[in-house]
Order: C-alpha cells, then structure tokens, then sequence
C-alpha cells in the first residue's frame, strides 16, 4: 500500500468505484436480514444514496445471540490461551490498517467527517484500539487471596459470554472498536449494532475479523435501528452485557430494558456538555483560543466532549472571544473527501435539522450570535453548517443545558474561580472539562472539583489508550479504554478451597 497522501481526486475515485456491502455478518457469513427487508445507506455530503442496508429485527437478533451463546459455550474463542487470542487480533488489526484507505473512505462517505480525520485518525485509532487489548490479554495476572495456611482464595476474571455493542454514528469504527478490544480479548462472543446512519465500516470489518482466524459467531454485525434490533438485543434474555455508546436519552431507556429482562450488565458512555475553561492568567491566550475553536468543531461539533461551553473570565473576555473569532474561519466546512477539508457534513438531515432548532433557540433565548447561524453548501445536496458562536450565554439557556452535537459555541462570562466551577458543575452531564490557568494550585483544584470522567488542563481532547475514558452524572457509567475497561466484559468470581 503507497503511503503517500492522496489527493482530492484520487479519494473521490476511490469513492466512486468502491464496492459496498450492506449485509448482516451472521455465524461467520454475511446475508440479508431474515425479513429480507433494507434501508437505504445515503451519503450526507451530497445525499446520494451508497447502499440498501439489512434491516435487522428481532428474529435475527435472536439467531445472532444463539449462535453467540453456543460458540461461547464450546469454547473455541473463550477458553483459548490469551496469547493466542492475542495473535488473532493482532492479525485483525493488521488487516484493518492493511485497508486503511478502504475503511477511511466508508467512514467519510457515510457520516460526512473529512477525509483526512477518517484517514489520520479515526480508522488509526480503531485499529490501535484492537492491537492495544490483544497485547494487554496475556499479561494480565488474577489474584491470590491473603488467606491462612489451610486455605487457598483465588480472585479470577472470567469472560462475561455474550456481549451486544450498541454504537452511535460520530466515531462509527472507533466507538465499536473502544468496546470490541477488550470485549474480544477477554474471550466474549460480541454482537455489534452499528448506527443506522453508519453501519459501513462495521459491515466492512466483519470478514477481515473471520479472515484474522476469529471463530465464526464470535463476531456478529446486525445492521438495523435502535428501537427494532438494538431493544430485541437489549431486551435479550440470553445476552449478558450491553455496552453502548449513544445519547443519555437511550442509555436511559437501556437501563430500563435490562431492568425489565435479565438484568444483564449495562454499560453505558452517553451525552456531554463539556466546559472549556479559561481564566485570565493561562499562559498562552493565542494557544487557548486556537484550542477552544477546535475543541468545537472537530468532526463538525459531533463529538461527545465537545467543549460547547466555553467559560471565560470576564477581566479577558471581549479579547479573548475576539481571538476564538479569528479561528472560526478555519473551521468552515467543505467536502468531506478533500484532505484540505477540516470539517465535514453534518450526519444527515435529522440531525442538521436539531441542530439548527438549537441555533434558533439561542437567539429566542437572547444569546448574541457571532458568527455562523446558517446552513451553508445546500447546492451539494450535503447537510453542511457554518461554524457558529453565541456570546453573552447564560448557562440556564437550553443552549448551554442542552447537548446540540454540532458546531455551535456557547460563551459564558465567570467571575472567579468559585463561579467558574459553579457554573461548569450546572450540568445534567458529566463526562469532560478542560481549565486554562498557569497556576498549579489553581489547576489541581479545578480538577478536582470539576465532576467529570476527563479533566484537561492546558490542553483539549487530550488522552491516548492508556487513560480510562467515560461519564460521571448522566454521562454514563464504566470507562472505555485502559485496563480498567476489561472490568466491564469480564465478572470477578471468587474460588474459596480448602487445603483440609
Ligand atoms: P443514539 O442514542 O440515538 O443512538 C446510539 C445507538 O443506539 C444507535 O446504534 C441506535 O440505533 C441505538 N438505539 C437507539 N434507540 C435504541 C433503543 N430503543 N434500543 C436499543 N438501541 C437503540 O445516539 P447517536 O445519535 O447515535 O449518537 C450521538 C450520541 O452519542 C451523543 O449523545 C453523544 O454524546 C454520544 N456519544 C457518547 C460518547 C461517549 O463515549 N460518552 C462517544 C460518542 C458519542
């Protein structure tokens, strides 16, 4: 494979003469969905249709999890040495990163987010995601209880069997990959669920994980909607653990699912509105600044740690909301499959349309609106909007409680410290925050009492896969990524024995 960037019309070529499957991936086989029915696959940056997808119901979840169960319970994957396991996705994750290109180019077309994010980062990171677990699996070591001599007490993991992956649209591959690493190096069977809006890249890497030697039925791709296959699956009494990523809204109602079937295990990574904070003594304002437009915009404001709030202290806020304005322009959108293209197009017309319900609320709401407000690029037939700033926001304002997922900033004006953390604790949400000061002690009370799963300090979307990522509040509960994400796909199982 030539590592030499491609140029606009090479990826467009790529994108018009790549073939795409919309298939379930079934016991190791890919095939229509039982009902044979199908949606339509379109892509948001000109609306033109990519695939028919299967549409997945209850009845194929049911076959997805038999099969799941019964490979569990033979063994083949789930009792095999880990260091073998190990070499399998390690051979999967050379697979993914041999297509690079190929999935890179699924991933843009189907949610909108610039080739050169797909390329440089997301399908990099999912295959980072895979090689990172099956290199962890076999140097993990259980435990020995602290027992008197007549006893012995094991303190072992064990694979929890059949897991159901639910995941949104935003980082499709990624968020999937967060939870099939770990799930799969610890011997579980995995169903994944992709995003109605996103299932490509997930279809795609179905066969290079039967390709790597993962035993069939232990990866299973249902394609279909959340409130057809994603409740038959969460609703399952033969799955034990759900691990979803989605908005707080659906997490919610996962709770309930699980409450009403088997109680299996919930994992759940949701929602944010994420406080970006900068006080007057940061050590460098332009950097700050160049980061709080970024921390925006990055995949077109859908991104989960968005810092949508951005909190200002007042002695610097006209000059520092002028220094964000000078970056918005380096965030205009433009084809997703242009490498120069920093953001892309919005996911489709559903979510273009919320979010511009959002920007017509801030300005009902009395927010001062400082640059965007508008769809733009309606010509291509795309979802594209302009990046777009609201200042003089109050946080009760629906656009500071409320996740927009999109590129909309809201400035918020602090005081002091004390209404700085205040202000950025007024949330339902709790997943990330990030504080701009130069004063040590400053910034290690901040983080402190900021109540959120990522805290940043001088820095944005800071992290890599050794630090554990998720929710405090209504953001979620467990963490991806670490080791500490094995504890959501194993059970801790205590043997007591006695030496007589
Ligand atoms: P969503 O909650 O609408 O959908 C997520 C997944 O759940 C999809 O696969 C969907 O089909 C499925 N689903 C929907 N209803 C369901 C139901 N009743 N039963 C079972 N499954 C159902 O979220 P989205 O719009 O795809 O993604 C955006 C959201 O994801 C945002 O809120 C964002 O903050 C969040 N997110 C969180 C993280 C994180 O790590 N915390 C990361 C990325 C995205």
């Amino acid at each position: 494979m030539s590592h030499a960037p491609l140029t606009f019309a090479q990826w467009q070529e790529k994108a018009e003469t790549l073939s795409i499957n919309g298939q379930a991936f079934i016991n190791g086989q890919y095939c229509d969905a039982a009902s044979g029915e199908t949606f339509e696959c379109r892509s948001p940056i000109d609306g033109r249709t990519l695939a028919s997808i299967a549409s997945c119901q209850a009845e194929d979840a049911e076959q997805a999890v038999s099969v799941a169960r019964q490979v569990f319970q033979a063994g083949d994957w789930s009792r095999m040495a880990p260091r073998k396991r190990k070499q399998v996705l390690l051979r999967f994750a050379q697979l993914m990163e041999d297509n690079l290109e190929e999935l890179a180019v699924l991933e843009t077309l189907d949610m909108g987010k610039p080739i050169g994010d797909s390329v440089g980062d997301d399908i990099p990171s999912s295959v980072n995601s895979i090689r990172w677990n099956a290199e962890a699996i076999d140097k993990i070591y259980d435990e020995v209880a602290p027992t008197s001599d007549s006893e012995l007490g094991l303190v072992t993991r064990e694979a929890i069997g059949v897991v159901a992956a639910i995941v949104p649209w935003n980082f499709p591959l990624n968020m999937a990959c967060w939870k099939l690493g770990p799930a799969l190096a610890a011997g579980n069977s995995v169903i994944l669920k992709p995003s109605e809006k996103s299932p490509l890249t997930a279809i795609r890497v179905a066969e290079l994980a039967k390709a790597a030697g993962i035993p069939d039925g232990v990866f299973q791709v249902l394609p279909g909607f959340g409130h057809t296959v994603g409740k038959a699956l969460a609703e399952h009494m033969d799955v034990d653990c759900l691990a979803f990523t989605g908005s707080t809204k659906v997490a919610k109602q996962l709770m309930v699912y699980a409450g009403q079937s088997n109680m299996k295990r919930v994992w759940l990574e949701a929602g944010g509105k994420s406080p970006n904070i900068v006080f007057a003594d940061a050590d460098d304002l332009d950097a700050a600044a160049q980061m709080a437009a970024l921390a925006i915009f990055y995949n077109q404001g859908e991104v989960c740690t968005a810092g949508s709030r951005l909190l200002v202290e007042e002695s610097i806020y006209d000059e520092f909301l002028q220094k964000v304005l000078q970056h918005v322009d380096s965030w205009q959108p433009g084809n997703p499959l242009d490498p120069e293209t920093t953001v892309g197009a919005i996911v489709d017309n559903i979510q273009l349309n919320t979010v511009m319900g959002y920007i017509e609320a801030g300005k009902q709401e009395g927010a001062r609106l400082v640059a965007g407000g508008e769809r733009i690029r309606e010509e291509t037939g795309g979802f594209y909007i302009a990046p777009t700033v609201f200042a003089d926001v109050n946080n009760s304002m629906r656009i500071a409680q409320e996740e927009i997922f999109g590129p909309v900033l809201s400035v918020i004006p602090f005081k002091d410290e004390d209404d700085a953390m205040r202000i950025a604790n007024e949330t339902d949400y709790g997943l990330a925050a990030s504080v701009w000061t130069s004063h040590l002690g400053k910034a290690h009370r901040c983080a402190r009492n900021l109540r959120a799963g990522s805290v940043w300090v001088n820095t944005y979307h800071g992290g890599d896969m050794t630090a554990p990522f998720g929710g405090f509040k209504q953001s979620g509960n467990g963490r991806d990524k670490s080791l500490h994400a094995f504890d959501k796909y194993t059970e801790l199982k205590a043997t007591w024995i006695s030496l007589g």
